[in-house]
């Protein structure tokens, strides 16, 4: 797979120089490769070449993939849309959740996450552009949703996730994330112990790494256009 080698040096390349531009430590920011819609067969290859990391969108589709790699060491990240009858699922078989848009989906986990498990670690989605169509807490709900879920066993509140519209230019990313960058500072400074923040995606990796981001979730600008679902 010339082509996955390919990409994944190119964004390794904007992750690094990133790092170094806006004086981030190096290696302090995860790829987390976005695998919806492809096959495992690419999951496979990314694997051989060092991505450990791996974001899901839809249960089903990932629990498939995950059948089919069971021989590989990797940590899945759900990132998708969350229906609470599918709760049960990602309790028993993600690493991590970043998309926590409701105090009810972080109690189900809680309730669901195995007992033989680790606890589960959390993200709180943020609504950042008050979009009705998306999921996410608003910005005013925020910090009463995170000291709730911060105080479940069996989850570990790790930090905030946002989908922001794309925007053009690099000021205008900068800005927004710059707004998550915040949400997150005020509850580390109200005694929340988060070390999390999962922003930016294949379009504006660079915005995201300079206003603090630890985890970059990243599809098209690995794998290609993503194949028809
Ligand atoms: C698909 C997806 C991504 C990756 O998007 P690209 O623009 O393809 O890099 C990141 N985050 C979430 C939640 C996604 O669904």
């Amino acid at each position: 797979m010339p082509d996955l080698k390919r990409r994944l040096e190119g964004v390794r390349a904007t992750i690094d120089s990133a790092e170094r531009a806006h004086h981030r430590a190096p290696g302090s920011v995860v790829l987390v490769a976005a695998s919806k819609a492809q096959p495992a067969s690419a999951i496979r290859a990314l694997a051989a070449l060092g991505v450990r990391d791996f974001g899901e969108n839809y249960v089903q589709e990932a629990l498939a993939k995950q059948a089919e790699l069971a021989d590989l060491a990797l940590r899945w990240h759900f990132i998708g849309r969350i229906q609470s009858n599918k709760t049960r699922d990602i309790a028993r078989h993600f690493h991590w959740v970043h998309s926590v848009d409701r105090v009810k989906i972080a109690q189900r986990l809680a309730d669901q996450r195995p007992a033989e498990l680790p606890p589960l670690n959390i993200c709180l989605e943020v609504n950042l552009d008050r979009e009705h169509s998306k999921g996410g807490f608003a910005p005013a709900e925020l910090a009463d949703a995170a000291f709730t879920v911060a105080a479940l066993g069996r989850l570990r509140l790790r930090g905030l996730m946002a989908i922001p519209a794309p925007r053009e230019g690099f000021a205008a990313q900068r800005r927004i994330y710059a707004t998550l960058r915040e949400f997150f500072e005020r509850l580390r400074a109200a005694g929340l112990d988060l070390d999390t923040l999962s922003m930016g995606m294949s379009g504006d990796i660079e915005a995201a790494v300079a206003e603090g981001a630890t985890m970059v979730r990243v599809g098209t600008a690995l794998f290609g256009p993503r194949p028809a679902r």
